[in-house]
């Protein structure tokens, strides 16, 4: 049995991804940490010594929880978006001197990861491109972070560094269109995510692959 402390367990996302640990056959939630519960994550680690910690929190304290799990050579996945490239560049230091690894996936949802390597292939062919998002009105962070990893990816790939619309409604949960423009054609990619159901098989599978990645990843892609 894997066993694993989720941070950020009264969250939305928390919440569900402890439901579905407890419902995968080789694998246990044995702590639940937020203060909203009263349980800080340092005290899950000292108490519990969990095998995974999985992170769904807030921007703000994503850097701080991820260094915690590395400083305590303790595995982590992290779903929390927001952390920037100078603090994924010092989590993958700490990585590096840890017993512990750290997968970092912006998106869980497969469908999500699959628009995202299309988007690569067809960078080269159609290099101008636009990026729509959209997500419930109560998302901290704009753009989110599969929008900026999909920018990336595409400048990567020799597109031109597309630009970001993010729309805050209420009603939605998480949607992305990748529209690529060209003579007299447009090619439009697409995702919907209609419930947070649909990043938990990504969840599940980090959880089994984290300790096989080297050191620091960033991308499901990575272990699928
Ligand atoms: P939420 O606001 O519902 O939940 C966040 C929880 O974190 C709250 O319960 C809060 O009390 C808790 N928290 C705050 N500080 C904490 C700390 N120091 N330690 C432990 N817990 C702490 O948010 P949500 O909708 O569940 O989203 C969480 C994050 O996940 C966001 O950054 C969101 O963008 C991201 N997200 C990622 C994916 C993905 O596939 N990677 C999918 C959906 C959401």
């Amino acid at each position: 049995m894997i066993r694993v402390a989720v941070s950020g367990a009264a969250g939305r996302m928390g919440r569900t991804v402890c439901d579905a640990v407890d419902g995968a056959g080789d694998m246990e939630v044995v702590e639940r940490a937020d203060p909203d519960l009263g349980v800080t994550l340092a005290d899950a680690l000292t108490n519990v010594k969990p095998d995974v910690v999985v992170d769904f929190t807030v921007p703000a304290t994503v850097f701080d929880n991820t260094r915690l799990c590395l400083d305590h050579g303790t595995h982590v996945v992290v779903g929390t978006t927001g952390l920037d490239p100078e603090q994924l560049d010092e989590l993958r230091a700490a990585a590096g001197r840890s017993k512990g690894n750290c997968l970092i996936a912006p998106n869980f949802a497969i469908g999500a990861v699959l628009m995202m390597q299309a988007a690569k292939l067809i960078a080269p062919h159609m290099p101008e491109c636009e990026i729509v998002e959209l997500h419930h009105e109560a998302k901290l962070d704009a753009p989110s972070g599969t929008a900026k990893r999909t920018a990336e990816l595409i400048a990567q790939a020799g597109g031109k560094e597309p630009p970001i619309h993010s729309v805050r409604l209420p009603g939605l949960v998480a949607n992305q269109e990748v529209i690529f423009g060209g003579t007299g054609q447009t090619l439009t990619l697409r995702h919907d995510t209609i419930s947070r159901e649909s990043f938990m098989p990504g969840v599940l599978l980090a959880v089994r692959k984290v300790a096989e990645v080297d050191g620091l990843v960033v991308g499901l892609e990575n272990v699928m």
